[in-house]
């Protein structure tokens, strides 16, 4: 499968430019990516500007912590290219996956942000009544 651009859901996208700024409306949601499928273990895989979904982009939407990782990973490390593939693979090779810098980095922005963007995603779906019970 080619792989195709996801929407993201309105309440999603303010809740990410809130904390990313409006470097979000640059990246691509892109479901059932072959790309993705390459990485064995990942749900998801990164580059500059992209985030390439295995499966759809409807479960993964659902998940705070990936969202928030997969999302730091393009605009808080490919972005100022802190991140490129040589890197990653040096660390990789290194450390894994687990312990690498770019992984700990992403996990801890995840859990640091959180709560804040449920607060705000939950705020702006109910703006948009588009709130799922
Ligand atoms: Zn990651």
């Amino acid at each position: 499968m080619p792989g195709r651009v996801a929407s993201l859901p309105p309440a999603l996208r303010a809740t990410l430019a809130e904390i990313f700024g409006p470097g979000v409306d640059d990246v691509r949601v892109i479901e059932h990516s072959w790309i993705a499928c390459l990485h064995i273990r990942a749900i998801a895989t990164t580059r500059r500007r992209r985030i390439y979904l295995r499966g759809a982009a409807g479960p993964f939407f659902v998940h705070p912590d990936i969202v928030l990782h997969e999302y730091f990973h393009v605009l808080g490390q490919w972005e100022p290219r802190r991140l490129t593939v040589w890197k990653y693979a040096v660390e990789f090779f290194r450390r894994g996956y687990w312990d690498n810098r770019f992984e700990i980095e992403a996990r801890e922005f995840a859990e640091d942000h959180r709560h804040r963007y449920c607060a705000l995603l939950a705020r702006h779906e109910a703006a948009q009544g588009t709130h799922n019970a």
